[in-house]
């Protein structure tokens, strides 16, 4: 066992990480109070190799592995938080789905702008009445000449209010074998994108309502019987919500590390108060524990899609280690943290999200009890549980 990244992958690490350093660093805190997506880091990114790294060249992408996507994610978001955000959408969203089981003449439609950094894909998969219940959904299509007919409605799509293209989660049928993909155009006729909504992290996201919209069968990506492959594409998703968790919990903890070793109170360095030290103790070993589960995921999910199980346990970890790192940073910087001038408190926002994003803590454990027990836990009401 080896726990130490080989030589090509800490150089790769550091390269990016230096670049973040030379150009991300300065503006870091501006840019995570910015509403607007940073399309403009999106095109440099997309200029240095960094957009569509774990997809095959032939598809125009990087051809290269989960943990360079992971490192990626970490060298850029330890450094400029919101920029992590640009190698989430091309890397780890639904980009990695839609790259995995479109054909060819799909991903010649919509893959090269959003490697080239000048689209963005959302992810239309929660409804109003089908959140953690996700199969519940009722989004659905029907038949019509040689296309179909979409009815329903999707909430809080992440890039849902700049995207061109989203991948919708619908029914062609009844029951979790009914479900599949489709992807819809931003200017389709009858597909209507409500008014802007504020997550508390800053993100926007708009109600999507799909009126007897036309979809015709080239913009099928999964037909019935699709769901279960969908969901293993969504593991990569919830990988990179991990690792951005992680690098997010990282940023605070190094802001705080510094401050803690330059403020004096009480005529001496923060640092050297007992009560803080433990703080950082704790925040290291939840970091450092939380990373090793993200990069044995990673790691066993390098050659195709990662496992369930490594994912649940490596999403837990990394959202609950980041979440309580930024939190302790704001604590130690104290009204400086708190303050919209740091990333601190960005960082405390961000984090507290992903606790609720792509498979909420409570939903993840309920994941890690059915691999621990190896049996299935139905959450369905027993009368529910023959139709469902
Ligand atoms: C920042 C952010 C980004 C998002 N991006 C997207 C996106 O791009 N695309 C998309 O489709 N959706 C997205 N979502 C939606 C997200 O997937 C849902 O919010 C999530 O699945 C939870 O659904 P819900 O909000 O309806 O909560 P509910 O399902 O109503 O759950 C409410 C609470 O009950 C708990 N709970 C529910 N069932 C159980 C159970 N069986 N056992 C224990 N606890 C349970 C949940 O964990 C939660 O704490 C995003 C959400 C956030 C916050």
């Amino acid at each position: 066992m080896d726990f130490r990244l080989t030589d090509e992958q800490q150089m790769f690490y550091d390269t990016v990480r230096r670049f973040a350093l030379a150009e991300l660093a300065e503006g870091a805190a501006a840019r995570a109070n910015l509403d607007a997506y940073p399309w403009d880091i999106a095109e440099k990114f997309a200029k240095m190799g960094l957009l569509g790294i774990t997809i095959p060249e032939a598809d125009g992408g990087i051809g290269g592995g989960l943990v360079n996507a992971i490192l990626a994610i970490q060298a850029v978001a330890e450094v400029c938080p919101r920029s992590g955000d640009v190698i989430q959408a091309a890397n780890f969203g639904p980009v990695r789905t839609f790259a995995e089981f479109a054909n060819s003449e799909q991903k010649e439609r919509f893959l090269g702008r959003v490697l080239a950094g000048k689209s963005l894909i959302s992810l239309g998969m929660t409804e109003p009445e089908a959140g953690s219940a996700v199969t519940d959904l009722k989004t659905n299509a029907t038949p019509d000449g040689d296309g179909f007919r979409v009815n329903g409605t999707k909430v809080f799509g992440t890039h849902s209010t700049e995207a061109e293209v989203f991948l919708i989660y619908l029914r062609y049928g009844p029951g979790v074998g009914g479900i599949g993909s489709v992807l819809i155009e931003r200017d389709t006729p009858g597909f209507a994108i409500g008014k802007p909504s504020t997550f508390m992290n800053g993100e926007t996201w708009s109600q999507l309502y799909f009126d007897n919209v036309y979809v015709p069968r080239e913009n099928v990506l999964l037909g019935a019987g699709g769901f279960k492959k969908q969901i293993a594409g969504f593991n990569v998703e919830r990988l990179g919500n991990s690792a951005r968790a992680l690098a997010v919990g990282r940023h605070a903890f190094n802001l705080a590390r510094d401050h803690a070793a330059q403020r004096h109170q009480f005529g001496r360095a923060l640092c050297e108060f007992q009560g803080l030290q433990w703080k950082f103790a704790e925040m290291a070993v939840k970091l450092e524990s939380a990373n090793l589960m993200l990069m044995r995921a990673a790691v066993n999910g390098e050659d195709g899609l990662p496992s369930a199980q490594d994912t649940a346990m490596a999403k837990l970890a990394c959202n609950e280690a980041g979440f309580f790192a930024a939190n302790e940073s704001v604590q130690i910087l104290g009204g400086l943290g708190f303050s919209e001038e740091s990333t601190a408190q960005y960082c405390l926002r961000r984090t507290r999200g992903w606790m609720i994003a792509g498979g909420s803590i409570e939903i993840l454990k309920n994941r890690i009890a059915e691999g621990i027990f190896e049996r299935r836990f139905s959450q369905r009401a027993p009368q529910q549980m023959a139709t469902k």
